[in-house]
């Protein structure tokens, strides 16, 4: 987020202003964080059993209230609100400031409708959220099965990712077996054929506003890049589930994950800034660096590319 001190002051001013407004405003944005997944809904037949039970936790009672793509909108405006706004001074009189923004930043490339579409799709760090979105039909060139055991034994889209992540994969799972741990993979990449027509099934069903509470609009979901994988237990047991949080497994994932360039996407409490509740399931490569530089700041990939406002920092 590439705001700038005074512009925050003039948006926290505004905010203190707002008083009562405020507080709707932030617990709206929250709100807007904590519902949805990038998944689909449980007990839905026609739902297959990674959608089914990878969705079921992302479905909070409380989120049809909340608009999510409104939200979304206000929150990724602030840093480009202020036109109006002149800095008094040009950033060439002060070169000894240090820039408000540091590290990389996702290039985007045009928008589809409230989402920016971003302009590298196919880099290993892309971020793809309910902010940024991958081009329509983007689909990675690379796709190929890794050489883990599934829960499932159709050799299927799902059980697929990108080459240099089906490998880290495969030295994941081994290094996890060392350690007497023994994983599977639930749901790997999806299509964004097949993300569609889950959430235009939901539409039909829900229809479209509480659809987009728990089903992520075609484009936004992490699978498409082929880069994020769902894992569980071998047995399978709380595969993609609240109930995975707390076992071994998850506590391998969490303090190893890194060491094969993966990452915990959607940590516990960093629900309002990644837009996804705690999924101790879903793993995102994203090279053995960056995973190793997000692990260490215990940091989202949100934050890494300073992509919203960091409260506290
Ligand atoms: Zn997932």
């Amino acid at each position: 987020m590439s705001v700038e001190k005074r512009p925050y002051f003039i948006l926290f001013t505004s905010l203190v202003m707002l008083s009562a407004g405020c507080g709707s405003l932030l617990s709206g944005i929250t709100g807007s964080h904590n519902v949805g997944s990038e998944q689909t809904q449980p007990n839905d037949p026609a739902a297959d059993a990674d959608d089914a039970t990878e969705n079921e936790p992302s479905k909070p009672a409380d989120a049809a209230p909340e608009p999510p793509e409104r939200e979304n909108a206000a929150q990724e405006h602030p840093g480009t609100d202020k036109p109006d706004v002149k800095p008094e001074k040009p950033p060439v009189d002060k070169p000894n400031s240090p820039p408000e923004r540091e590290g990389p930043v996702q290039e985007t490339a045009g928008k589809i409708g409230d989402l920016m579409v971003v302009a590298n799709p196919d880099s290993l760090a892309v971020l793809i959220n309910k902010q940024y979105t991958l081009p329509e039909n983007y689909e990675p060139e690379d796709l190929v099965y890794p050489d883990v055991p599934f829960i499932f034994s159709e050799k299927v889209d799902k059980r697929k990712l990108r080459k240099e992540a089906a490998e880290a994969l495969e030295e994941l799972f081994a290094g996890a077996k060392e350690d007497g741990i023994e994983l599977a993979g639930v749901s790997g990449y999806r299509s964004y054929e097949r993300q569609k027509e889950l959430f235009e099934s939901y539409v039909k069903r829900d229809g479209e506003e509480k659809a987009r509470t728990y089903s992520a609009l075609p484009g936004t979901s992490e699978h498409q890049t082929g880069l994020s994988i769902d894992v569980s237990g071998s047995d399978g047991r709380c595969a993609a589930q609240d109930c995975f949080a707390g076992t071994p497994e998850a506590e391998w994932l969490a303090e190893h994950a890194a060491e094969y360039g993966f990452i915990i996407r959607y940590p516990e409490g960093k629900e309002d800034i990644t837009g996804y509740k705690y999924e101790p399931w879903h793993i995102r490569y994203v090279g053995l660096e960056i995973a190793k530089e997000i692990a260490e700041r215990n940091i989202t990939l949100e934050e890494y590319y300073q992509a919203v406002p960091v409260s506290g920092k």
